[in-house]
């Protein structure tokens, strides 16, 4: 009787023995490089639409520039709006059709690779990284609230993201079509783009808290507050490729668990379903069992851990391939078919753009 729980606990001790993994990992390396390029893309297409508006504030003389489309991810409301149009009419909607189509493949990619949009794209969720990580280096670490104020602040971007959905719900397609046609729903870019040229004492206050909690609270904009990364997170439920844990490999050295920003305790799941995970990968790269922890789909039902992840396993490479098919693939689709770029007659441009400031939210004097 005695002698069976020795027997286990030598298997045990057997199983636990690290394997130390064949090659480094270098998802991290991947990740940061695709959030570089998305900044970059997303600085050039503010400078350009800058120029753009300055030559309209100029009596449209100034610079030959077009308006780049791409400045329209910047307008989730536009892109969850244009998208219920979408759903309703069946038409794409004819302001803002870009809003509508990044919004899409950021769900998409949240249908696939869990909330991947904010870790490896979304320039906020990108500033927000840099400052914690700022924060760690300078203070040795960062501030974890208690458990119930977590809680309670995680809460914030559900109740944010429920006011939009309901405020856009309950608008009939008629209203939506009427708020993007007036003067303020056709200017929302520049709206947003004047929001940071020329920005209020209140507005700079707020900003620069949100900084320094930033730097103080890991990711403290994305967890408590934003509710894209909200409804990101409640599509990405339904993604089947997760961060997915061997127990026979892994040797409960909890690395993955200390690594996480979103504070999930990977060491004790055997696949992360939680809202919060972003796919980053920052557990993976933790991890220094060979096979323990994977980015990938349900694994084969196979005797050796190594087989269990054939073709089931994401690298980092493939990661950014497949949410740089989406991005790429629905751009091309919409540009494809004529549906990318929505310019007004100049004459609109010019008489709106330089009295941008005077028009105000519709039902707001
Ligand atoms: S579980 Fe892994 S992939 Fe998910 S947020 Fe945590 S570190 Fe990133
Ligand atoms: S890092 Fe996590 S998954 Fe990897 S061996 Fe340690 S506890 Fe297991």
């Amino acid at each position: 009787m005695g002698a069976a729980p020795a027997a286990g606990n030598s298997l045990d001790r057997e199983r636990k023995q690290l394997i130390r993994r064949s090659r480094p990992d270098r998802s991290q390396q991947v990740r940061q490089t695709v959030q570089g390029l998305f900044v970059a893309l997303n600085l050039w297409l503010g400078i350009q639409f800058f120029l753009w508006v300055r030559s309209f504030e100029q009596g449209g003389d100034g610079l030959n520039v077009s308006r780049p489309a791409g400045v329209e991810g910047w307008l989730p409301i536009a892109g969850l709006m244009n998208f219920k149009l979408l759903l309703v009419t069946g038409q794409v909607p004819s302001i803002h059709p870009a809003a509508m189509f990044l919004f899409i493949a950021f769900v998409l990619m949240s249908l696939l690779l869990k909330k991947s949009f904010c870790s490896w794209l979304c320039p906020v969720g990108t500033l927000s990284e840099v400052l914690w990580k700022l924060g760690r280096r300078v203070f040795k670490r960062n501030l974890r609230l208690p458990r119930w104020a977590d809680l309670a602040l995680r809460g914030l971007k559900y109740l944010l993201l429920a006011f939009f959905v309901f405020i856009i719900g309950s608008m009939s397609a008629e209203a939506l079509q009427g708020f993007m046609s007036t003067p303020y729903g056709l200017m929302a870019d520049v709206k947003m783009l004047n929001f940071f040229r020329n920005m209020g004492l209140t507005a700079a206050l707020v900003i620069g808290l949100l900084v320094v909690l930033s730097i103080v609270v890991e990711n403290f904009w994305c967890r408590y507050l934003c509710p894209y990364g909200a409804l990101m997170g409640l599509v990405s439920l339904l993604s089947p490729v997760k961060i997915r844990r061997d127990q026979e490999a892994c040797i409960d050295c909890a690395k993955c668990a200390r690594a996480c920003p979103s504070h999930l305790p990977v060491d004790r799941l055997v696949q992360v379903r939680s809202v919060e995970c972003t796919g980053c990968m920052a557990c993976v790269a933790a991890c220094p069992a060979q096979d323990a922890l994977q980015f990938s789909l349900p694994p084969r039902r196979s005797a050796a851990p190594g087989q269990r992840w054939f073709r089931r396993a994401l690298s980092p490479l493939a990661a950014a391939a497949v949410l740089a098919f989406i991005f790429f693939g629905t751009i091309l689709y919409a540009r494809a078919t004529n549906h990318w770029k929505a310019e007004l007659p100049s004459a609109v441009y010019i008489r709106l753009v330089p009295h941008v400031s005077e028009s105000s939210h519709p039902g707001v004097e």
